[in-house]
């Protein structure tokens, strides 16, 4: 449970980093980041958070998952937090890979915009392989099967298909980068 994931924000509250709910605590409790509530975004130093979210120790549980058994007293472990100087943007890389390519491009094949199921989608190589093109952010995207068909070992040009989006690298806060165990309330938390 210490290991749930909390988002960082940065003092604009852009999110920056995944951390753990022990690290979370930690800043907060050094007073270096504000729990903020994930509905109300009221932000919270460890004694006010304390006010509205524990229960004595011996309290049923409400959702295990969500509460941290100290000694004394159960805690709600929170889902983001938000740093009390830092307002930089660390750069991060975000792993290129498959699942991040269908990810940033919305499992849309991005030369006619259909979104007919990860089975009929596949990735493209915009400037072909045998053309020396290379596999990256840049060069990659995701093409329904028939339209990678179609294009074969042309260009967009040469193919006259065009595509929808110029691809190149996202933001890790675009939250491609998150993944599917990320709470819900995250999502509010992130652009677009
Ligand atoms: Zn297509």
């Amino acid at each position: 449970m210490l290991d749930r994931s909390v988002l960082v924000l940065n003092k604009s509250w852009t999110p920056i980093a995944i951390t753990t709910v022990k690290r979370g605590f930690s800043l907060v409790f050094q007073d270096h980041a504000h729990i903020v509530h994930p509905e109300t975004y009221e932000m919270h130093d460890f004694e006010s958070w304390l006010a509205g979210n524990a229960l004595p120790a011996d309290a049923p549980i409400p959702d295990a998952e969500l509460w941290l058994r100290t000694t004394n007293l159960l805690i709600k472990v929170p889902e983001v937090i938000v740093l009390g100087r830092f307002n930089g943007v660390p750069r991060r890389e975000l792993a290129f890979n498959r699942r991040n390519v269908y990810r940033r491009d919305g499992f849309q094949c991005q030369y006619c915009g259909a979104k007919p199921g990860l089975k009929h989608l596949s990735i493209d190589h915009v400037n072909p392989v045998s053309k020396g093109g290379v596999t990256n952010w840049e060069n990659c995207v995701v093409a329904c099967v028939r339209c990678n068909t179609r294009k074969g070992n042309r260009t967009p040009e040469q193919a006259a298909m065009p595509l929808r989006t110029e691809p190149g690298k996202p933001n890790w806060s675009d939250g491609v980068g998150f993944g599917e165990r990320a709470p819900a309330s995250w999502t509010r938390f992130v652009k677009g």
